[in-house]
Order: structure tokens, then sequence, then C-alpha cells
């Protein structure tokens, strides 16, 4: 089984993402990860970031490692077997990611990582363009919503929750800043797959989230 949660920055995808695969047993794939420790790693490297061709080749040769967090728990990033869970959220690389995921070889080489990772079983994975570009075929299609304001306010709580200093105004302008370039750049940008079923969830909690995705699988909405 194949599941795709797509949608902007701070929308909770990462959060539901975890809880229904740890429901259903199966992988998570945090693919913002993904392009947070290719940038991270770049920006570690001093590459230029409009040097499409070094960090299409970096994203293919990189040696990365997502491991499983515990139940419900934020999956550990590994790159080189460093450990860098921590920096990949720093707002550095939260700034520059948009940048780096823009370039369509860099998507390549990431998409091939992420159907290499999606052919070993069932699997949920969130990002942008997982319904449309990185799983097709996904057995059901969610595509997650909320205001800036909310998406900024979770955001900030998560930050300050990993001791990092934020101000709620800056968040705003950056998320706004993050969609607006995830939304508008040419290669795979962050739109919702025409059978994706859309929720808003500025009003709802998480366990009402997640409930809905279960519901929506036992129904056999989607294409299940
Ligand atoms: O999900 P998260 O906010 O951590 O993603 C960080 C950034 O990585 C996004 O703003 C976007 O630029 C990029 N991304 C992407 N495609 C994905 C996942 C993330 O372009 N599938």
């Amino acid at each position: 089984m194949k599941i795709a949660i797509d949608g902007p920055a701070g929308a909770g995808k990462s959060t539901i993402a975890r809880i229904v695969a740890a429901e259903l047993g199966c992988l998570y794939l945090d693919t913002g990860a993904m392009y947070r420790a290719l940038t991270y790693e770049a920006l570690r490297r001093r590459l230029d970031l409009s040097d499409e061709k070094a960090l299409a080749a970096l994203a293919a040769a990189m040696d990365l490692r997502l491991v499983p967090g515990r139940r419900g728990r934020a999956p550990r990033v590994y790159v080189g077997g460093r450990e860098i869970t921590r920096d990949i959220r720093s707002p550095e690389v939260s700034h520059r990611v948009s940048q780096v995921a823009s370039h369509a070889k860099v998507r390549e080489a990431m998409v091939r990582r992420q159907r290499a990772i999606a052919s070993q079983g069932s699997v949920v994975m969130d990002g942008r363009d997982i319904g449309t570009t990185v799983l097709p075929e996904a057995d059901l299609k969610i595509f997650l919503q909320a205001s800036v304001k909310e998406r900024a306010k979770r955001r900030s709580r998560e930050l300050r929750r990993q001791g990092h200093k934020v101000r709620l105004r800056e968040l705003v302008h950056q998320i706004a800043q993050r969609d607006e370039a995830d939304s508008e750049r040419a290669a795979s940008p962050l739109t919702k797959a025409p059978d994706a079923v859309e929720l808003d969830t500025t009003e709802m909690s998480v366990r009402q989230v997640v409930q809905t995705i279960l519901e929506l699988l036992n129904r056999g909405d989607g294409n299940v």
C-alpha cells in the first residue's frame, strides 16, 4: 500500500504521516527531510546553491540514511554516519531548501531514491510532489491545507520545543515565501493531484485528521 501526503509547509504532513504509518505498521518517509539533508550538506561543503550539476551529483551520491523513530517519533537523519536530525531544521536550512529543491536534476536524483525506498514495501510518504510525481499510482492521496497563520504557529511551537528562537511574524513571512517558491517552480511544483482528497486542518486536531485518513482508507476512497 502506498499513501501520498502532500501540502505546504507546516500543514501537519509529517506529524500526520508518521502517526498514520505507525497505525498501519508501515514505513514513513519524510521526503522534506531528504531535501533538507541535501541542503545542509551542500552548505557544509560550501557548494554554490545555484550549481544544479554539483547539487544533483551530491543528491545521487551522498550517504543519506533515515532511521525510523520509535512509534510516533520523528525519524533520525544521518549523512556519512553523522547525525544531523536537529541541524536540518535550522532557520538557515529552512531558508535555503526551496532553492536547492527547485533544480530539476536534483529532483530527479531524489525521486529515484524515494521510488527505490517505496519499492521495498508499504509506505506513507509526505512531501510536495508525492501524489503528482513520486507515486502517481498511490492508493490514497491526501492534500493537507491550513491557513498560513495556523501553520506558522505550529512551526513556531515545533521549533521552540527544539530550542530554536523564533518570532511568529518572521515565520509567517518565511512560510509564505517558501509556499510561493515551492508552488511556482518549474520542476514538479507543489500542486494538488486531481485525484487527491483535500483536508483543511486549520480547525482540526491531529487525531481528527488521522481518523479521517484511516476512514478514507477503510471506505476505499481514493483508488484503494
Ligand atoms: O516538508 P518540509 O517543509 O520539511 O520540506 C522542506 C522543503 O523541501 C520544502 O519547502 C520544499 O522546498 C522541499 N521539498 C520538495 N519536495 C518534497 C519535499 C520537500 O521540494 N517532496
